[in-house]
């Protein structure tokens, strides 16, 4: 651990890290009274994915898009080359990811599923089974609709929000061979793997797992895709616990674990710090020639791929920002800033802290809520009321249903997650937050579950809707 992080919350002797950055521009929030709220979650059906942004104060639903860009990142929006083909703004992308992430081959899409879709139908056949370090909503749900069946073989840890393991990211290798042993490798296209982990808690996987999950999948014709959202923040977490990579960049450690997989996709919306964006990557040309022949049908020209040109600049422009070591020291410093502070007060969260949310366990806030009285959604729901802050739910709603046997999901982390979007909040809103969650805490034995009144066929935490019970 650093030695910013490790002193930071203590009295005395104190060394604060602080952002890498000023403030130029401000944007006013809106305050709420709790009338206002009572009404606003109700039409909201109690989703919070249903509120609008106008009657949120402090917006922690994701970290998606809602990052701030610099005003180099502005400038390069100034430098927006619109033309249909061949955009200046893609070729500086494409040798962005090409220096930063070293994969030969790039096709833009307009943010992560659209390049999810694409690798999914260009990889997988009807039949296939697609491994992976836990599911991500939209990456399985890709997977399914291309004929796919996603088997997790995370790590236990990964499961448990009190283990400390420092890599709950880490695939576990036995039930990996298992999986090939049982189902043949001739079934299994590609091991999809992310760093960090959002469903767990925002955990890292480590280099030496990604070494010889790609030793073991090379060895049975296996390849290694790279969900790579949030690849940089992962990559900090190598610097500061991985034996061996204290000394190394960011930018170094990124370069390398990219190196040990065969491709990657890309939610340019989170690490690279802009509004909108993604891409695919790949080494092998053939699956390249596919991808770019599909990105035409589904997303845009292959020179744009549904962003502008001037999104394209400030991504490019992003992606190297967030190499920068002293961006993911500030950015994940202030995650851990206030999971600290609810530590401090016995509040559950995942253990350990993760790089770009903390996670609220609702199964140990709301003990005597059932799961399937949806205590997550419950969670964010007084969270909401109290304060007008903004949380997600990451449980049994985001799990959803089993296409088999139709029933719902029942994941053993049932979480609420407050992301943290970056270089947009202050300290003084962590601490808002944390006292936010302290109240609705303290009111936690007089709190009833929730009924699910609407429920939409794929990805229904987006849209469902509740009822008090
Ligand atoms: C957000 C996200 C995606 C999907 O990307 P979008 O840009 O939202 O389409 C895929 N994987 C992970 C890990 C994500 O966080």
């Amino acid at each position: 651990m650093s030695d910013h992080i490790k002193t930071m919350g203590q009295q005395f002797g104190r060394r604060s890290w602080a952002e890498p950055w000023k403030i130029k521009m401000v944007e006013p929030l809106t305050m709420t009274t709790r009338e206002q709220r009572q009404r606003a979650i109700e039409e909201a059906g109690y989703n919070t994915f249903l509120l609008r942004s106008q009657d949120v104060y402090i917006d922690l639903l994701t970290d998606s898009g809602t990052s701030a860009m610099s005003d180099r990142q502005w400038a390069g929006m100034m430098l927006g080359d619109e033309a249909y083909a061949g955009s200046a703004n893609f070729y500086r992308l494409e040798a962005a990811v090409q220096e930063y992430y070293g994969y030969r081959y790039v096709v833009p899409t307009h943010q992560g599923r659209g390049a999810e879709h694409l690798i999914s139908k260009v990889e997988i056949k009807q039949g296939d089974v697609i491994a992976g370090n836990m599911y991500f909503t939209t990456t399985r749900v890709h997977q399914e609709l291309a004929g796919g069946r996603f088997v997790d073989v995370i790590i236990d840890e990964a499961h448990d929000p009190t283990s400390l393991h420092p890599f709950k990211g880490n695939v576990d290798l036995d039930k990996l061979q298992r999986l090939i042993d049982e189902v043949g490798a001739d079934k299994m296209p590609y091991v999809s793997i992310a760093g960090t982990v959002n469903m767990a808690g925002g955990q890292p996987i480590s280099m030496a797992n990604i070494r010889d999950v790609q030793a073991l999948c090379h060895k049975h014709g296996i390849k290694v895709y790279l969900d790579a959202t949030r690849m940089a923040e992962n990559a900090f977490f190598i610097q500061e616990r991985e034996e061996g990579y204290a000394h190394k960049s960011v930018r170094e450690i990124l370069k390398e674990f990219c190196s040990y997989t065969d491709g990657a996709w890309m939610s340019a919306k989170k690490d690279s710090l802009v509004n909108i964006g993604g891409w695919l990557a790949v080494n092998d040309a053939n699956v390249f020639d596919k991808a770019r022949n599909l990105v035409v049908i589904y997303e845009g020209l292959h020179t744009y791929g549904g962003m502008a040109g001037r999104d394209m600049e400030a991504l490019a422009i992003g992606i190297e920002e967030s190499v920068q070591d002293d961006h993911q020291r500030a950015r994940i410093g202030q995650v851990r800033y206030l999971g600290e502070l609810l530590n401090e007060w016995g509040i559950p969260i995942v253990q350990p802290i993760g790089g770009h949310a903390v996670f609220l366990d609702a199964k140990r806030f709301y003990p005597h809520i059932p799961q399937n009285e949806f205590p997550a959604q419950t969670l964010a729901a007084e969270l909401y009321l109290d304060s007008g802050i903004r949380g997600m739910e990451r449980g049994i709603v985001s799990a959803g249903r089993d296409p088999q046997t139709g029933d719902h999901r029942y994941p053993a982390l049932e979480l609420v997650r407050l992301t943290i979007p970056r270089r947009v909040y202050t300290q003084a809103h962590m601490d808002v937050t944390a006292e936010a969650v302290k109240a609705v805490y303290d009111q936690r034995e007089a709190t009833r579950g929730l009924q699910m009144v609407y429920e939409p066929e794929y990805l229904r935490f987006f849209q469902a809707r509740f009822a008090r019970l």
